[in-house]
Formats: structure tokens, sequence, C-alpha cells
């Protein structure tokens, strides 16, 4: 008998015709005699909805408030299975996060899992229960209701598939799989039969939407196995997982992209000993993610420093950036909100010379221009205009052959 930890995502609990679909799935799953654990989101986009009831009595919504509210989006979806899976007659439970032992820090609305106390879980699967779990949340040492950031339950079920030892962690959304792009935006990417977690990784951080990056870190880290693939069909899905093949003939596994980039870059700033500190201290005081850096050459001692943010914060990265470039004399600070990034990434890539010149060379030949290029060991990302996205995406998927089943 294995244990098995599932994940539903909003989109296939949107509605009480797809919350018995999933009782169905599960039942299934426990027919075979495994013991099975479910992580659910909250039905459809009941997440969204409360944030927006929530902006609809104060401009400020405190973040203590919000996590306990937006809790309960998980809350209605898990008790709702747990009826359900009862109503086909099976033993069911429902539990919080809190009640599944899912213990966290204090920071709200983007909490991180410290532990995972299992006993309760344990308790009820050995009394032959099905149980469900509310994602997304877990409770402090204070005993107050965080949330892990938006699309955290996969991560809630990550953490419980390692905490629990299971055999395997599956997570089910409304697509296949993952692509070699996004199936929404290119219709000729193609479904990657397994990806390794570093691949998926980078892919997961620098825009595919399909699982969230804290989950497959820690994966990674616990060694646990991810199937992504759709609950709607019967399809083989992805295979997230640590030995996946590193040499494959096509050495770029995906194209990923992301609409949310804007640029900040500070003109004329002084080439000394502290500069960099004294704009990227207060911008991390603000809890201003920053995202791609680039400074270039100085000449005369004088450079360019240019960043990136997410869109919704460059009003405040500009606020708290202006004021500081006044007073180190930079000449002017301005910035660009219409950028997007795009990235090929591979483990093939490593050490293997050209796949840069052939990113920008595609770029060009579609007249794109490249605005920064940012690099890791798997990866290679350009930011450029976001009208232009769509066609890199599809060029560079082209280019790399991807459209060719492996
Ligand atoms: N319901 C939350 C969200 O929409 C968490 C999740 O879906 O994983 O972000
Ligand atoms: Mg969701």
């Amino acid at each position: 008998m294995a244990l098995i930890v599932q994940k539903y995502g909003g989109s296939s609990v949107a509605d009480a015709e797809k919350i018995k679909n999933v009782a169905r799935r599960i039942a299934q799953a426990k027919d075979k005699g495994d013991q099975v654990v479910v992580v659910v989101s909250a039905m459809g986009d009941t997440t969204d909805k409360l944030i927006e009831l929530a902006g609809q009595v104060s401009n400020q919504p405190s973040d203590r408030e919000l996590d306990l509210l937006l809790s309960t989006g998980e809350i209605v979806a898990c008790t709702l299975l747990a009826m359900a899976l009862k109503a086909l007659g099976y033993e069911a439970i429902s539990l919080s996060g809190a009640q599944a032992g899912i213990r966290t820090d204090a920071v709200y609305s983007r909490a991180r899992i410290q532990k995972v106390d299992p006993e309760r879980v344990i308790s009820e699967l050995d009394k032959g229960n099905i149980v469900i779990v509310a994602g997304f949340q877990g409770i402090t040492d204070e005993m107050d209701i965080t949330t892990l950031g938006r699309g955290g339950s996969d991560t809630t079920a990550v953490a419980l598939a390692a905490s629990l030892g299971a055999e395997a962690c599956q997570i089910y959304t409304d697509v296949e799989g993952v692509y070699t792009a996004d199936p929404h935006l290119a219709s000729e990417a193609q479904r990657l039969p397994e990806i390794g977690y570093d691949e998926m990784l980078e892919l997961a951080t620098y825009g595919a939407k399909v699982v969230h990056p804290r989950a497959v870190e820690l994966g990674e880290l616990f060694n646990i196995p991810i199937l992504v693939a759709s609950s709607f069909t019967n399809n083989p899905g992805t295979l997230i997982h640590g030995g996946a093949s590193m040499e494959v003939r096509n050495k770029v596994r995906g194209v990923a992209y992301d609409l949310d980039v804007a640029k900040i870059t500070v003109v004329g700033v002084p080439d000394r000993p502290g500069i960099a500190a004294s704009i990227f201290e207060p911008l991390a005081k603000a809890n201003i993610s920053i995202d791609t850096i680039v400074q270039n050459a100085s000449i005369n001692n004088i450079t360019d420093l240019s960043f990136t943010v997410a869109k919704s914060q460059l009003d405040r990265a500009m606020e708290v950036v202006k004021p500081i470039a006044r007073s180190i004399g930079a000449r002017e600070c301005v910035s660009d909100a219409r950028l997007g990034k795009v990235s090929i990434i591979g483990t093939g890539m490593q050490n293997t010379p050209g796949f840069a010149a052939k990113m920008f060379g595609t770029l060009s030949e579609r007249g794109i221009n490249i605005q920064l290029i940012t690099t890791s060991e798997i990866r290679i990302t350009c930011i450029i205009d976001e009208a232009r996205v769509k066609d890199a995406v599809h060029a560079l998927h082209r280019a790399f052959e991807l459209e060719i089943e492996e």
C-alpha cells in the first residue's frame, strides 16, 4: 500500500460538478488500495474575489485579516470535496492547514512553511479516511492563520508529501502537463513527458505558470517526484524528477515568458563603492523585489544602473529611488513599464557554446530589440518590448526545433 498526495487546482474544483468529478478521481485512487491525501485550492477565482471584496471595505486591509479571509477559500473547497466523497460512499475528512499541522513563520501573505506536524493526518489515514487538506495556508506559533503566497497550494502538497514520506505527489490542473512553451500562446508547443527539477525551477520562475517554483524547490530538496497532469483527462502528464535525462538531443527544453516586467534606469551614477547599496537597501526595506540588475562599464567614473521590478511595484520603486538618485548626484531616473521577458531553458546548454548567439540572432531577424540580458548556467533571458514577446516565443520555439517531438 502506497501513500500518495494529490493536489487539485482552483479550475479543477470551480463548481459543484467539477468537485464531484474530482471526488470520483480520488475514489479511483483509493480503490487501488493506496492511502490518499488530497490538497485543494479555492474554487475558481475565489481568491481574487475575496481580495476584491477586502478592497471594497478598506484601502489597506490588514495583512492578518486578509490572510484569515483568504484561507476561507480553500476551506470551502476542502469541506465540499469531503462531502462529495462521503456521498460516493467513501470515508473522508477535511482539515484546515492548521489542523493538518502546517506550521509557518508569521510573514502574512507569503508565509514560509517551517515544519509539518503530520500526526493528525497520519491518524486519520490510519482510520481509513481520505484526508482532504486546505492548501495555501498554515498557522503560526501564535495561532494566527497565514497564507503562503499566490499559487501556494502546490507548496502545501509537496511539503505534506515530504513530511509523510509519500511515494508521489500528483498535481492536477487544467493543462496536460508541462509544455515546451505556454500552450495557450503557442499551439505548436509540445508536452514534455519528463523534466528535471532544475529546468522546471527555471521555467516556473521565469514565467511558466503550471507549477509553483517553491513547490519544485521543495520537491528537489526532499527528492519527491512531482507529476503534473490534467484533472479532466487520463493522459500521462509530465513527471518532474531528479533522474530526467540531461543529454537530450534538443538541448533547449522550453521557452518561458513573463509580461510583468518594468525597468528603472538610474542614469549618470557616480561609480564608487557604496552606491549600489545605497539604492538597493532602501528598496529591500520597502519590500520591493528586484529582478534583473545590470550596471554598465563606467566612463569617466560615471555609469548607468538598470534593474527590473514587477509592473505593480514600479510606482513605489520610483518613489524610493528618485530621492536617492538626487542625493547621490545621478543625472536622472527613468522608467519603462511596457516590457516583458523571454527565456530559453535547458540543462543541455551548460558548457555548450552557441545558444546565446542563436537566441540573439533569432530575435534580431525578427527586428526585436534586446534591452537587457541575464543568464544562469541553464537559462538565457532577454528583456524586450512587451508587444514583441509573443512573436519572440514563436520564433525561438521554431529556432530551437521544440515543435519536434522527442
Ligand atoms: N487559492 C490561492 C490562489 O489563487 C492558492 C492556490 O490556488 O494555490 O493563489
Ligand atoms: Mg488558485
